[in-house]
């Protein structure tokens, strides 16, 4: 086995490093900066270029050693590389050959190019270690214009009515995916720090976003009146959305396709947009691999495993501390 599945995480055994590990280990490699991929405590981190001033804004101090797309470094006797996956800004599959057999671990994923992340790209193996967060037909997504057009509809009219339009949105990833795609001639848009912050690193690392404000207790409010508010997930739950007075709440996230997750979120709209790959996402990146071996880590895991064995791949369910799209007030402004 190039990749075995660990206690502490996914391990290279030919390289001695383990991909995206749960428990603090001697050498990480790391496929994105969400708090469930990358964790704090490793002795030494790998990760892409892209992702790697995010991990230093949640991580800290770490030792942490980077590599552009497609560059391929030899750790033991494992030729590793990264490829993009098209989740957020930075965000990696990682590919491992050893004496010629190739397995690549994939982390969260989606095919769909957000116009903001660096779009997934297929990589050929032998074996694919995949999420399925959305692993059920039921998961469709729209493209994403047409979610972006109903984004601007809803708030260009809470602006002529003199509300705010405020917006739930993880703070990696979701929220500049909006901020990139909306209309911002609509008016102002003001941001939630904890997503200002990522804003900020993000936009030091050469990536264009439109200009935002971030809300700090001394921002006029009344002077922004009928701006686009991106908050995180778990701002939405708190006071700091209520100074804000009249206002419409929505949510951006592929759970919102769901009826009764709306409605327990108690939000005036959700918009059905997520950074994982929907149905038809999942079984066209596994195809596209050419892979004969699926693993499962993540999401509907049993039900999809049995759906890939209907279809001729030799598939299964692996144990993993990996979250998917998490509406938790707790950890959502963290973990996707
Ligand atoms: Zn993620
Ligand atoms: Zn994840």
């Amino acid at each position: 086995m190039v990749l075995q599945f660990q206690p502490e995480g996914i391990y290279c055994p030919a390289g001695d490093f383990y991909i995206d590990p749960w428990r603090p280990v001697p050498r990480a490699l790391i496929t994105h900066g969400h708090s469930d991929h990358a964790r704090w405590g490793h002795g030494s981190y790998l990760a892409t270029k892209a992702a790697a001033p995010v991990m230093r804004l949640r991580l800290g101090d770490i030792s942490l050693d980077t590599v552009n797309y497609g560059e391929t470094r030899q750790i033991g006797k494992a030729r590793v590389s990264f490829h993009p996956a098209g989740h957020v800004p930075g965000s990696a599959q990682i590919r491992v050959e050893v004496d010629g057999e190739i397995w690549v671990a994939s982390g969260d994923y989606k095919t769909t190019d957000d116009g903001f992340s660096e779009p997934f790209e297929p990589v050929p193996c032998h074996a694919f270690i995949t999420e399925s967060t959305f692993g059920l037909p039921v998961f469709k997504w729209d493209a994403q214009d047409d979610v972006i057009t109903q984004i601007n509809a809803w708030w260009a009219a809470n602006k002529a009515a003199g509300r705010f339009s405020i917006l739930g949105a993880y703070a990696l990833g979701k929220a500049q995916r909006i901020l990139a795609n909306v209309d911002t001639s609509i008016g102002p848009t003001l941001t939630h720090g904890a997503i200002e912050n990522t804003n900020a690193v993000l936009r030091a690392q050469g990536l264009s976003l439109p200009d935002t404000i971030r809300v700090t207790p001394d921002t006029d409010i009344k002077a922004n009146a009928g701006a686009l508010v991106l908050a995180t997930p778990s701002g939405m739950n708190s006071t700091w959305v209520r100074r804000f007075g009249q206002a419409s709440t929505a949510f951006a996230s592929g759970w919102m396709s769901m009826r009764g997750h709306r409605r327990r979120r108690s939000a005036d709209r959700g918009f059905v947009m997520s950074d994982h790959a929907d149905w038809d996402g999942l079984n066209a990146a596994i195809k596209a691999t050419g892979a004969e071996r699926v693993f499962v880590t993540h999401g509907y895991t049993s039900q999809f495993a049995r759906w890939l064995n209907e279809q001729g791949y030799d598939a299964g369910v692996v144990e993993t501390e990996y979250e998917g799209e998490s509406l938790d007030a707790a950890d959502a402004e963290v973990v996707e």
